[in-house]
């Protein structure tokens, strides 16, 4: 996908592709992942496409890292008892297929939850 073509979550954001907005703050948001993989498997995702992943994103960014932390941490107190896998995907081969970078929330009984791919 070139690089000015929206991302898939930036279009859930601007409301082009419909998707239930879970939760927001001033610079994230968060949906359920279409596809899940635990019982509760939600996306916490920066507003601004602009990182690719969560390198680029700590090395720019960390305030916004933390507030994506911040965002995951609470949604896990309101799906599920408090626990939680924060998981990013970093390059193809691991698995990561959307590249505006997100945080894969993974909460309930996480035994058989895979990490993606
Ligand atoms: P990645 O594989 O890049 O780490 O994660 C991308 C995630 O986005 C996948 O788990 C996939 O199921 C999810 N996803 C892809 N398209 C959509 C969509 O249109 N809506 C929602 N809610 N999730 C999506």
């Amino acid at each position: 996908m070139p690089m000015s073509e929206p991302s898939i979550f930036t279009r859930i954001l601007q409301g082009e592709i419909p998707s239930e907005i879970l939760a927001e703050t001033e610079n994230v948001f968060a949906i359920r992942d279409i596809a899940p993989k635990a019982p509760v498997h939600l996306l916490v995702i920066p507003k601004t496409a602009q990182y690719r992943n969560v390198v680029e994103l700590a090395a720019d960014d960390p305030a916004l890292l933390a507030e994506m932390v911040g965002l995951a941490s609470s949604l896990a107190g309101e799906h599920a008892d408090g626990d939680f896998r924060l998981v990013f995907n970093t390059g193809a081969n691991a698995g990561q297929t959307v590249f505006h970078v997100h945080a894969h929330v993974l909460a309930g009984s996480l035994d058989e939850a895979g990490l993606g791919g």
